[in-house]
């Protein structure tokens, strides 16, 4: 790591996240309900697990959750239990964690990635009903089956508008929360507008374990039963598998931790968006396209994602001044090695999606990010910015 000579070596390197952050203010508390678990002897499921899915599923405002090992498993099962698997299309979008187009396939269904809008960067409900509309014309093979909203960055969705083109086409929904937690769109919270809501807990997500974690939420308590028996076999109460299923169960630790960091995801998410507020006005007039909250929205900002046309000499400019800084995501699911060429596209493309990766970049963004962190990084960028104007860029 290098500093430049303007920033003096004592300076602390400022990580893009800090998943220990959290962990260490609430040292004690998450390590007493760790020892509760190895006390307890109860190793699957039990206790922890069901107060967990108790409480999130009362947080959400939905009748139930169930927890499982993490959140691509989260996705996979709620596709598992819908009946949307071989021969099935699944649209989604291919700026996201590559996660949620693994899911798909893991289900056995293929992906459809839809374009993105250019001001949220999450799914365009126009390009979505044209990628439902080519596919019916050109895949016989397939039958649309689902969509995938991704909150992406803890920005919700369009969820009226992508929930508009389901019901026209008869799609279910199952919303990608791993970076929402809490998030809201008009005035309801993430997770109420689809069938079912799929959350990761990953540690740096706005609600993190101490290491894989998932969980799926619904309102409808025919669906979790399926995913109860689904998650451990697909076992009835006498241990009889009467579904194929898989394990995927949540972790009796996780969920103990989990039961800890869950009081504090208001305050969390609060943090975040004072940060978010603090980086929106420092950063005005700087030339980066800061992101876009929609008037009809509180975002519970995941990350916060700038955008640079010159996205690696930016990162370079203030790794040499001591702040991280991630891209979400360098490469879209359609381009990456594993996707490309077989995942089914609309006519015009994903034009959005392939500008803006050499675009974006994350800067430092956790609840326990302290002011003059942020302070940093803004006079970081604001150097950035007057290097950029004198050379008249
Ligand atoms: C993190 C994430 C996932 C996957 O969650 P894991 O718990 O890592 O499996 C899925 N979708 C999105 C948008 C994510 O950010």
């Amino acid at each position: 790591m290098t500093f430049s000579p303007s920033v003096p070596m004592s300076a602390p390197f400022i990580p893009f996240a800090d998943p220990h952050a959290a962990c260490a203010l609430r040292k004690r508390a998450v390590l007493k309900a760790v020892r509760r678990v190895f006390d307890s002897g109860h190793y699957i499921l039990g206790g922890e697990v069901e107060t967990f899915e108790r409480a999130f599923a009362d947080y959400l405002g939905l009748d139930r959750a169930v927890g499982c090992a993490c959140g691509t498993d989260a996705l996979e099962l709620s596709l598992r239990v819908l009946g949307v698997g071989a021969g099935k299309a699944v649209f989604t979008v291919s700026h996201t964690a590559v996660a949620t187009v693994a899911a798909v396939e893991r289900a056995g269904a293929v992906p459809a990635p839809a374009d993105i809008d250019p001001a949220t960067l999450t799914m365009d409900p126009e390009s979505l009903e044209a990628s439902v509309v080519h596919l019916l014309e050109t895949r016989p093979d397939l039958t649309p089956a689902a969509v995938i909203p991704v909150h992406l960055y803890g920005h919700p969705c369009d969820m009226d508008a992508v929930t508009a083109v389901a019901r026209k086409y008869a799609l279910a929904v199952v919303e990608d929360c791993a970076q929402a937690h809490g998030a809201r769109y008009k005035g309801r919270q993430v997770g109420a507008f689809g069938n079912l809501a799929a959350f990761s807990f990953y540690p740096t997500k706005n609600l993190g374990a101490l290491g894989d974690a998932g969980a799926v939420a619904t309102r409808d308590p025919g669906l979790a039963e399926a995913l109860s028996a689904m998650r451990q076999y697909g076992w009835n109460e006498q241990r009889i598998s009467v579904e194929p299923g898989v394990n995927s169960r949540l972790d009796p630790v996780q969920a103990a931790v989990l039961n800890v960091q869950l009081k504090h995801l208001d305050p969390d998410n609060a943090a975040r968006r004072r940060i978010a507020a603090r980086y929106a006005e420092g950063l005005s007039g700087c030339g980066l396209l800061l992101p876009a909250a929609m008037p009809w929205v509180e975002p519970v900002f995941h990350l916060y994602v700038v955008r640079c046309p010159e996205q690696h000499a930016f990162r370079e400019f203030l790794r040499d001044r001591g702040i991280g800084t991630a891209v979400h995501y360098p490469r879209p699911a359609h381009l990456q090695p594993a996707y490309r060429g077989r995942l089914p596209i609309p006519p015009d493309g994903l034009p959005v999606t392939e500008r803006i990766m050499d675009e974006v970049v994350s800067l430092p963004m956790f609840p326990q990010l302290e002011d003059e962190a942020v302070d940093r990084v803004i006079d970081a960028v604001r150097a950035w910015a007057r290097t950029r104007k004198a050379k008249g860029r």
